[in-house]
């Protein structure tokens, strides 16, 4: 039920980014309103997300205020950014902060992984006598979409910790030469605001190894580098990096000494998939289904958790199509009022899944596998 919601605000985002694209501010208007009021259901429908969908709703209806009073600048004019004070900095890093309601219940498998984190964390934030040293890096690497994102935002959540999600590709090319300014920035905001997880995705954006390293690329990660564990100071602010990367073979010395402890995260197993399928299928009735055959065939494609939760998504589509017609109707769904939209369901079957195997493929070969599993041995 969820994910129908979901995706009415994908498609009504879509929508909203196509009117700015053509200049079309009341539409856009009219679209982040109808973005804000799908969130607002969706708090109501779950209640476990509440504060997260209120917030991100209440952030829809300022832009649609801010629609109304004054007209933005529909299409950025480059894709560089420039700052020029601290302030733009620090503002630019608060926005990095993500309120995280995932917890360690909604990874499927990985136990070894999860358990491993969680020690590590406990000791890192824990009262403890000086001679016990908990690390300040963390590296996780694996297949991309096996769940290296979803476990950083359950450490964040077990802690109640500030949570930084930050893409090193977007600081990169998004803040062009002012990047190693904004890790410091990072770093600053991260300590005051401590017990912190800053987590870096795509790490590999900041190697050295690769073909032509931009000066910028250079400065970003010595700076980086210094701020994981030069910080002497008390313990209370203690910041913890998880970094994150789906070709560990591209990091470089420098970062890899960093990160002595290198977790790997790999493609779910059969159990660890029913466990990914229970959990993108809660609240539906799964008793027609043969979990077995699901999850065996889902091994079989080198499935990721993601392929799994996005077959998951279109076998719920595919039920709720076939018995609630008028979802086909995209124009008159965006008319109706969808808070009253009252939805019929019925159980899964495997049919749902059969045709939602079809329209998903694993992005992996056998021997993209192997050469994970050859780095993990060598250097995991
Ligand atoms: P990564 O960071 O490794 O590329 P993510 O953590 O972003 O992957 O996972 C993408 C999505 O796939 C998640 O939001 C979740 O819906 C699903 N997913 C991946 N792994 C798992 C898992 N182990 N358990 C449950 N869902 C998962």
């Amino acid at each position: 039920m969820q994910s129908l919601y979901l995706s009415l605000f994908e498609e009504f985002k879509r929508r909203y980014e196509r009117a700015l694209g053509r200049d079309d501010l009341e539409a856009a208007r009219d679209y982040a309103l109808k973005c804000a009021r799908i969130l607002k259901v969706l708090a109501e429908k779950v209640p476990g997300k509440r504060e997260f969908y209120l917030e991100k709703a209440e952030s829809w209806e300022n832009v649609a205020r801010e629609l109304e009073s004054r007209p933005p600048s529909p299409v950025p004019q480059s894709n560089t950014r420039r700052m020029s004070s601290e302030d733009d900095y620090r503002s630019y890093v608060e926005g990095l902060i993500s309120t995280s309601t995932v917890t360690w219940n909604d990874i499927g498998g990985l136990h070894e992984v999860k358990k491993l984190l969680a020690q590590s964390i406990a000791l890192a934030f824990a009262k403890k006598p000086e001679a016990i040293k908990p690390w300040k890096g963390i590296l996780l690497f694996g297949p991309p979409g096996t769940g290296k994102t979803l476990l950083a935002s359950a450490a964040a959540g077990s802690l109640k910790a500030t949570f930084f999600n930050v893409k090193a590709s977007d600081v990169l090319s998004k803040y062009y030469g002012e990047s190693s300014k904004l890790v410091t920035a990072l770093y600053q905001v991260a300590r005051e605001r401590a017990p912190s997880i800053v987590f870096i995705d795509e790490v590999d954006a900041l190697s050295l190894k690769r073909e032509s390293v931009h000066e910028a690329t250079r400065r970003t990660l010595a700076t980086l580098l210094a701020e994981i564990d030069g910080f002497k100071g008390a313990e209370e602010k203690f910041v913890l990096t998880l970094a994150s990367t789906n070709t560990p073979w591209d990091l470089d010395e420098a970062l890899l000494s960093r990160f002595p402890l290198r977790v790997y995260v790999p493609l779910p197993d059969k159990e660890a998939t029913k466990e990914i399928l229970r959990i993108h299928t809660r609240g539906l009735d799964t008793s027609r289904l043969d979990l077995d055959a699901i999850a065996e065939e889902s091994v079989r494609r080198l499935y990721s958790g993601r392929e799994i939760a996005n077959l998951c998504n279109l076998a719920v589509h595919h039920m709720l199509e076939d018995i609630n017609p008028e979802l086909a109707d995209l124009e008159k769904l965006s008319n109706m009022d969808v808070k009253n939209l009252e939805l019929k369901i019925r159980p899964l079957e495997m049919r749902d899944f059969e045709i939602a195997f079809k329209k998903i493929k694993s992005p992996l070969t056998r021997k993209d596998i192997e050469r994970y599993e050859r780095w993990a041995e060598e250097f995991g």
